[in-house]
């Protein structure tokens, strides 16, 4: 159901500016994960930015994902266990593909709209870049805690934007 605001209303900026990621999201080839970025300075849009191979090279719908197999320490009711998961590692993440095609001048004091919270690397490389903002929509549990807890010593606001519903035609679901 559409939130009733959505009938009359302008889309606020954190709407706005989470959607436009979302519509980047759509352009990734890989069919685990959509996942798209956008670097807004003020309420200029300065880059956007989706998961995907390096330019040039074959994707994940030419040549498939490129699948490993990792080990993750899940708790679960206060016990733990080890859950065997499956990745693709063709894709450069949407969030290093931003800082790729960005300026370190122009992401001083910047915001990035992400539509899933970031994994560590992409977190650890987003807080050395600048940006002082990231606002993300889907959770992403694996890295979460070391993430928060590096965000807050960089002093990098972290937040994710909820209640929000993804532009229809953007919102298909994908594996985690
Ligand atoms: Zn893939
Ligand atoms: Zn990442």
């Amino acid at each position: 159901m559409v939130p009733e605001a959505y009938d009359n209303a302008r889309k606020d900026w954190d709407t706005y500016f989470m959607d436009i990621a979302y519509m980047a999201a759509t352009r990734s080839r890989c069919p685990r994960r959509h996942v798209g970025a956008v670097l807004v300075q003020g309420k200029k849009l300065l880059g956007t930015a989706y998961n995907g191979a390096p330019m040039g090279v074959a994707d994940c719908s030419e040549d498939g994902c490129m699948i490993v197999e990792e080990y993750e320490l899940q708790v679960e009711d206060g016990a733990e266990r080890m859950i065997k998961k499956q990745r693709c590692i063709r894709t450069i993440h949407a969030e290093q593909n931003l800082l790729l095609f960005t300026d370190r001048i122009d992401r001083e004091g910047s915001t990035v709209y992400v539509t899933d919270q970031p994994c560590w690397t992409c977190a650890n490389m987003l807080a050395n870049s600048g940006v002082k903002e990231i606002v993300y929509h889907r959770v992403y549990h694996k890295d979460s805690e070391k993430v928060e807890a590096l965000m807050d010593v960089k002093g990098i606001v972290f937040r994710q934007l909820t209640p929000y519903e993804p532009p229809a035609q953007a919102s298909r679901n994908v594996v985690s």
